[in-house]
């Protein structure tokens, strides 16, 4: 299954490319930016989390050893929101193998059943689409949003998931895996 779920991401992966150049204007992701690891609770799949545990047992032994480390820390003061555990010296130790929600995270899209704009964290730290919401009244004044439902049970519950074959599993916060 693991197989199946590699080549299904680099088909979303493109879409999110493309999602990413088309709102260029509003984005202000860079290297050395690590804000959307930095607080959160980071949903992830059953499906997710062995791909992001097969990308751990890669790692070396060093690297390996932090991430425990923080991992025993989680364990111990179980914060809901938190800095994610495989994030080391501000990079994502396990990128190729990170979380659908690390890879949409960034974009806004148009929440239909909720209809509303659904603008990432960062914005509320001036970053992205903070060029087009009134942080005081809450408006989004984003003329063409994302129409894709950006959400990983939407994405791994959609017909393209299925003709791959994927059974995501459970949806839990990342450190309730632990
Ligand atoms: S897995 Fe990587 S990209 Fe995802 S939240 Fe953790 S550090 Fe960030």
């Amino acid at each position: 299954m693991l197989k199946r779920y590699e080549e299904f991401l680099k088909i979303l992966d493109k879409r999110l490319d493309k999602y990413f150049e088309e709102q260029c204007e509003y984005i202000k992701c860079k290297p050395g930016c690590s804000m959307c690891c930095e607080v959160g609770e980071y949903p992830f799949s059953q499906l997710e989390m062995e791909y992001l545990m097969a990308g751990f047992m890669k790692l070396p032994y060093d690297l390996k050893n932090k991430i425990k480390a923080e991992i025993d820390k989680l364990k111990r003061t179980r914060p809901k929101m938190h800095k994610c555990p495989f994030l080391i010296d501000k990079k994502c130790s396990v990128y190729p193998h990170r979380g659908i929600v690390c890879r949409t995270h960034g974009l806004a899209w148009y929440d239909e059943a909720e209809n509303r704009i659904r603008l990432p964290y960062c914005v509320n730290k001036g970053l992205n689409y903070a060029k087009v919401f009134n942080r005081e009244t809450g408006e989004v004044f984003l003329q063409e949003p994302i129409t894709e439902r950006l959400r990983i049970d939407t994405i791994l519950q959609s017909e393209e998931a299925k003709e791959y074959g994927l059974e995501c599993g459970e949806i839990r916060p990342l450190m309730k895996w632990f």
